[in-house]
């Protein structure tokens, strides 16, 4: 069986072509191009029919990638700079926005003996706060220099994509910063972030994550707290990484719509991994939230809500 080509790393883990076309953004997209709509099948008898349709749903939809650290020379580098080459990507696939990620905890992580990702030490105080803000100030520097445009606000979003300018919603993965310290969540929107996930590799006060042992049982009351933190600050929180336990509880404390950008909510992939984007356990596992995610950017409702996350 031939190997896949790796498109690009995402938490550690390579994504393959067929993955890619698993991730829920541009899965309606894929779907055109790929055999399971009307159009694809045009598409696939024709490259440049293909091509066509995807300029066209690029040009008449705003296309979000949810999760993206802007590769290996990008936002999770140690080393490189801000360039202009994420805008310049952008441009020529038509991506309107981008969820660029920050991994406070990436310092910490590495390949265990069972060559699994994982949290390799626990962080000194206050160093993934110092990591977060180091990381705020690329952000800036890549805004301010290189063709970016920061999202704040949804007007922002529209008009990033009328004057097809890339532009970056700013994005945590992972709120191991925090250290008890809500006010942190205050400073991050300050400096321009607008999507916060709760837990990644890290344990934390807020909740329990896919490849840890599980000692909240779920949701710590804590983490209802940055929940409703965030809901007061207009951030949208993502629960991607949380374990189901952690995710069904955040859904019921939930008020405003949630986010599951990367991962099936439950089970293990080969080897102890996360459950792969495409894993066949996705399905299942979402089908026994309280809601099932949207079509668009993996959009979870909360049950109280009543209301879906659009774009
Ligand atoms: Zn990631």
């Amino acid at each position: 069986m031939m190997q896949e080509e790796v498109l690009m790393y995402c938490c550690g883990h390579a994504l393959t072509q067929h993955a890619w076309r698993e991730r829920p953004v541009l899965g309606s997209l894929g779907s055109r191009l790929m055999g399971t709509g009307a159009p694809a099948r045009t598409a696939a008898a024709h490259p440049q029919a293909s091509l066509a349709v995807a300029e066209q749903v690029l040009r008449d939809h705003i296309s979000v990638d949810v999760h993206t650290h802007a590769g290996p020379h990008g936002l999770t580098s140690r080393t490189a700079r801000p360039s202009p080459d994420l805008g310049r990507s952008m441009h020529a696939g038509g991506l309107a926005i981008l969820c660029l990620a920050d991994v406070p905890d990436g310092p910490l992580l590495g390949r265990n003996a069972q060559n699994v990702l994982t949290a390799l030490r626990p962080p000194e105080p206050g160093l993934l706060w110092h990591v977060h803000l180091e990381r705020l100030a690329w952000v800036d520097e890549l805004v301010a220099k290189h063709g970016i445009r920061r999202a704040l606000t949804l007007a922002d979003v529209t008009a990033a994509h009328q004057l097809r300018q890339p532009a970056i919603i700013m994005d945590i993965e992972g709120l191991d910063f925090l250290e008890g310290k809500l006010e942190r969540l205050d400073e991050s929107y300050q400096r321009g972030v607008r999507t916060m996930q709760l837990v990644h590799y890290t344990p934390n006060a807020i909740g329990d994550f896919q490849m840890g042992a599980v000692t909240h049982n779920g949701l710590t009351p804590f983490g209802a707290e940055v929940i409703q933190a965030c809901h007061t600050l207009g951030v949208v929180v993502d629960v991607a990484h949380g374990t189901e336990a952690m995710v069904t509880q955040a859904l019921r404390v939930a008020t405003k719509p949630l986010l599951l950008s990367i991962r099936p909510c439950a089970g293990r992939g080969p080897k102890g991994r996360p459950p792969s984007p495409s894993g066949r356990s996705r399905p299942r596992t979402r089908a026994r939230l309280p809601r099932a995610a949207g079509p668009l950017a993996s959009g979870i409702s909360s049950p109280r809500s009543r209301s879906t996350w659009r774009v």
